[in-house]
């Protein structure tokens, strides 16, 4: 059985590195991983340190390898896409 997704917020532990105060806005590295590879899933965080997207940086690695695949695939398919017909 498959979990319940209201549920996965109870299954999620988070510490801080620093006090918090009251009100404070709060964020995390999602660190996403196996993305669809059309969804960007950018990040607008702000920080200084932001990968501009929340997958994580192994995850970037795997889609820009993935993506250049796909790609190359574009190319060929252009390349030899073009269709005969042979009068059967
Ligand atoms: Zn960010």
């Amino acid at each position: 059985m498959a979990p319940d997704p209201r549920n996965l917020a109870s299954l999620i532990e988070a510490t801080a590195d620093r006090d918090i105060k009251a009100g404070e806005e709060l964020s995390y590295d999602y660190s996403l991983y196996d993305g669809d590879l059309e969804d960007p899933s950018l990040c607008f965080c702000g920080a200084n340190e932001c990968r501009g997207s929340m997958y994580s940086e192994d995850e970037l690695k795997k889609r820009e390898k993935m993506m250049a695949k796909a790609a190359k695939k574009k190319i060929g398919r252009r390349k030899h896409g073009r269709q005969t017909v042979n009068g059967s």
